[in-house]
């Protein structure tokens, strides 16, 4: 649907190392196969598969992440990234990684989010906002097409940072992350998410550090409910994140207190089908949740694992659902209420969806 990629659309759950385009991690693979560091034929089919139950998907992060190892690498993907996303009109993306130590590639956490960055300063094609800064100057009386190019001829994207606590951590690295994320928040960082394969690692251990990451303001998401563990999704509602992924494995129960709570979901249509954790997207729990006005996003998760983009899970969600356009413009504004960033960014972008809506009556 041509009029899902024309809207301007905010990502709240996008993976760096899930989001890396296919040639990319070809061409990465066939240069370490080139070395003799992995066997090429053996992982160019697991690249190009399709379809995957959710532990596999974590197998080829592993993989992924041999391929992606060294700063300049992850410099490079981070700036595919962007660029990717703003040519679908995202708008606003937080985008969230793993900070990785590698000290063959002498990576330490920290160098890994410098590269991250790097990766977003050297993205030229599109103004990228990263900071806090006095109100830039977008008036209400210009269309859709100057506020996205911000004047200079070049569309604008507002960029944030999630630093992600992998569940196999301990609960010392989790901790150095959140310190991580304090030191950086002057550069773009603004919350922690806690991600990684739902069957490993224990809520208990990281617990600690995503305490004290909230008691010292950062914002918080968890992936929450991707597979049924009762106890664990109580403890994190218990803890009320400012946001939650997935939320796929509800009880009648913990959906009753979720919506109690009132707290946002981000939504991965694609992702989920793909995992099998959702049977069809028609039958996702979007559905109930959108229906009952509970805040939710649409995001993609992982562009590059999942073969999507935010238009296509617009558009699969207006398909399936019967959304028309004007709903899911709205959909896609009310989205800004859950952004991370700060209220300066909120009144931009409401600016910049106040210009467009003409054109999705
Ligand atoms: P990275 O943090 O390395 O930039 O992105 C890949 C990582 O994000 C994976 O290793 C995993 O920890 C996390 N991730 C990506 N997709 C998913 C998902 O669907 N569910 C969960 N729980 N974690 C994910």
């Amino acid at each position: 649907m041509e009029w899902c990629v024309s809207m301007p659309k905010i990502e709240l759950h996008a993976h760096l190392n899930g989001s890396i385009r296919d040639s990319t991690l070809m061409e990465l693979a066939k240069e370490l196969g080139d070395k003799g560091a992995i066997d090429f034929s053996a992982v160019e089919h697991v690249i190009l598969k399709n379809d995957r139950a959710l532990n596999e998907v974590f197998k080829l992060f592993d993989l992924i992440h041999i391929l992606t190892t060294d700063h300049k690498t992850v410099t490079r993907i981070t700036k595919e990234v962007i660029e990717d996303f703003a040519a679908d009109n995202v708008v606003y993306l937080e985008l969230r990684t793993t900070p990785k130590k590698n000290e063959s590639k002498g990576m330490s956490k920290h160098s890994y989010i410098e590269a991250v960055l790097e990766g977003i300063r050297s993205v030229d094609s599109v103004d990228v906002d990263l900071f806090d800064r006095p109100s830039a100057d977008i008036s209400v009386n210009s269309n859709f097409e100057d506020c996205l190019c911000n004047g200079t001829g070049k569309k604008k994207i507002y960029v944030r940072l999630l630093l992600s606590i992998d569940r196999r951590e301990t609960a010392e690295a989790a901790m150095e992350t959140v310190e991580l994320a304090l030191g950086m928040r002057d550069l773009g960082v603004v919350g922690i998410d806690l991600s990684g394969n739902p069957l490993v690692g224990e809520w208990l251990t990281l617990l600690a550090a995503l305490e004290y990451a909230k008691k010292q303001g950062l914002q918080i998401t968890l992936h929450c409910g991707e597979v049924p563990n009762p106890d664990e999704i109580q403890a994190m509602l218990d803890f009320f994140p400012r946001r939650i992924g997935h939320a796929c494995c509800f009880e009648d129960d913990e959906l009753k207190l979720l919506k109690k709570l009132r707290i946002p979901v981000e939504i991965c249509l694609t992702s989920n089908i793909r995992t099998e954790t959702i049977a069809s997207a028609d039958v996702h729990h979007f559905a109930d949740l959108y229906k009952s006005n509970h805040p939710v996003i649409l995001c993609t998760d992982d562009t590059g694992v999942f073969s999507t983009s935010l238009s296509a899970e617009y558009a699969l969600a207006s398909s399936t659902f019967g959304i028309g356009k004007r709903e899911m413009f709205e959909l896609s504004e009310k989205a800004i209420d859950f952004i991370f960033a700060c209220d300066r960014v909120k009144g931009e972008l409401k600016t910049i969806f106040a210009s467009a809506l003409g054109k999705f009556n």
